[in-house]
């Protein structure tokens, strides 16, 4: 630990010296209009994209993105992970015990030391839940090393607080941390899928809170995440004809945005990205690209759900999960919903889905219980995303009980995520059984769910599951979500699964 201390330093050291070099303002380009710049792949880039080679404290190259509310909209762009090799202060815990963690040296401030997230590694199954406080964002990296994002959203409200803070757009922190814990990776800095569970704006992006984009339509959540990094697939449970349950519900899901939404799926065809609709029952539509043949027996992506219909658990076979008028149901009961398996590991995340009106009446539909049908072809997973960040008609007893979770992730954007009653149904032992733990993103909540229930949570901020070759052990660890390090502020010990 001493010699890697005193690399890291080294490093450290080194990286200040050129920092300094380079500390030249971002120059404008050609024309010198506000535009970003889209290419996300590692090109010959042109001349004028400014590199900033290092973190403060970090481990990786990252290309800093302008601060957006001044000066011109130019992107500074990631290296090639080819062209430019990794930097010398690489994480690593190959060649120590999975509880390890990488410590780097005293901050300049002469603040405690920090401690990162060891680099993901071959083998490794990276679940993140990305914290900004206006949206989800989960970027998952397949133990061959491809990558799937689920959602990148930004509702555009103000009174929903803004993490790390509002010098930049949701979609550009999205962005920066996903580049971040992507760089090196087999796909060059693409995101090999972006799945969109559903047409809201706190998951893909809103027509309140976007940038000018130079394509023909706004940046925002996905469109502004997209217009950073290249997505090599998107899958959304609408295309390409986007007419269920009517054309007219679909332009009202993201009113204003839907239509920028369209013309950026467009756009990035043109670019080669292959759009696809989510299928319901597949386990190959999220397969992995790389080196999947010494997983193909213990890994897998399960469509379980979108549109109503759900798997029946035979072959590709798929039911309604309803029977009156489809016009009763809002955005949020066409969710696309997903299980992951990993050896004994299992993760569930089903975006937005209902588990009945429970103590929301108000709602128009009767038969808004998805979560009790899905549960049953679901089954017992190690890791639960909540449904509707746990809000009012979500987490129903059967289905916390069916899935079984030992972990429950909330991705959380507003003061009601989760409400009370919710959480309360969630952590009592009366409604369900079995040992588990709670985590969020954000504290919005606090306040409303007061101390007794909000002490229940672990430290907040980006979640992320690491789960180890095999599948049979993981550990948890929540990031800052207000450092731009992501240094660890809490982690749990390595855990074998049964
Ligand atoms: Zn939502």
């Amino acid at each position: 630990m001493k010699t890697f201390l005193a690399a890291a330093f080294i490093v450290m050291a080194g990286s200040l010296t050129i920092s300094a070099q380079h500390a030249a303002p971002i120059s404008g380009r050609e024309g010198g209009s506000q535009h970003v710049a889209p290419l996300p792949h590692c090109v010959d880039g042109p001349n004028d994209i400014a590199m900033l080679p290092h973190w403060e404290e970090g481990s990786t190259d990252v290309a800093l993105l302008p601060h957006w509310e001044e000066g011109p909209r130019d992107i500074a762009m990631l290296p090639n992970s080819e062209a430019c090799p990794k930097s010398a202060t690489t994480f690593s815990s190959s060649d120590a015990d999975p509880k390890s963690t990488s410590l780097l040296p005293n901050r300049e401030d002469g603040s405690e030391d920090v401690a990162l997230l060891p680099r993901w590694e071959e083998g490794f199954l990276d679940i993140h839940t990305i914290a900004t406080g206006r949206g989800d964002a989960c970027l998952i990296i397949m133990p061959d090393g491809t990558t799937m994002m689920i959602d990148a959203g930004d509702n555009g409200k103000a009174k929903d607080k803004q993490h790390p803070d509002g010098s930049m757009k949701p979609g550009e922190w999205q962005a920066r941390y996903m580049r971040h814990f992507m760089e090196g990776l087999p796909g060059g800095g693409a995101l090999d899928y972006a799945m969109v569970t559903h047409l809201h704006d706190d998951h893909i992006g809103s027509v309140r809170d976007t940038l000018p984009g130079r394509d023909g339509y706004a940046l925002s959540g996905i469109t502004l995440v997209g217009s950073l990094i290249h997505f090599d697939k998107l899958v959304d449970r609408g295309w390409p004809d986007y007419d269920f349950p009517s054309r007219e519900k679909v332009l009202a899901a993201d009113r204003g945005f839907i239509e920028h939404y369209f013309r950026f799926i467009e756009h990035q065809r043109s670019l080669g990205m292959v759009a696809e609709k989510f299928e319901n029952g597949s386990r190959k539509q999220f397969a992995m690209k790389y080196d999947p043949k010494p997983y193909a027996r213990d890994f897998e992506i399960r469509n379980l759900a979108s549109n109503g219909e759900m798997w029946t658990g035979k072959g590709m076979k798929t039911r309604k999960m309803y029977s009156g008028d489809i016009n009763l149901f809002d955005e949020n009961m066409n969710s696309c919903a997903i299980r992951l398996r990993y050896g004994k590991f299992s993760y569930y995340n089903g975006g937005d889905l209902s588990g009945g009106n429970l103590d929301m009446p108000s709602y128009p539909s009767k038969e808004r219980d998805f979560e009790s049908q899905i549960a049953g072809v679901c089954g017992p997973v190690t890791v639960m995303k909540a449904n509707h960040h746990g809000y009012y008609d979500t987490c129903n007893g059967y289905f916390l009980q069916t899935l079984s979770p030992e972990v429950i992730v909330i991705d959380a954007r507003s003061n009601n995520h989760p409400v009370p009653s919710t959480f309360t149904r969630i952590t009592d032992p009366q409604v369900w059984r079995g040992d588990r733990e709670y985590y969020i993103t954000v504290d919005q909540a606090r306040g409303k769910l007061g101390e007794e229930l909000w002490s229940k949570f672990k430290p907040w901020g980006h979640i992320v599951i690491r789960v180890y070759p095999g599948g049979g052990s993981y550990r948890i660890f929540v990031l800052d979500a207000d450092s731009t390090d992501y240094h660890i502020i809490y982690q749990t010990e390595l855990r074998e699964l049964k």
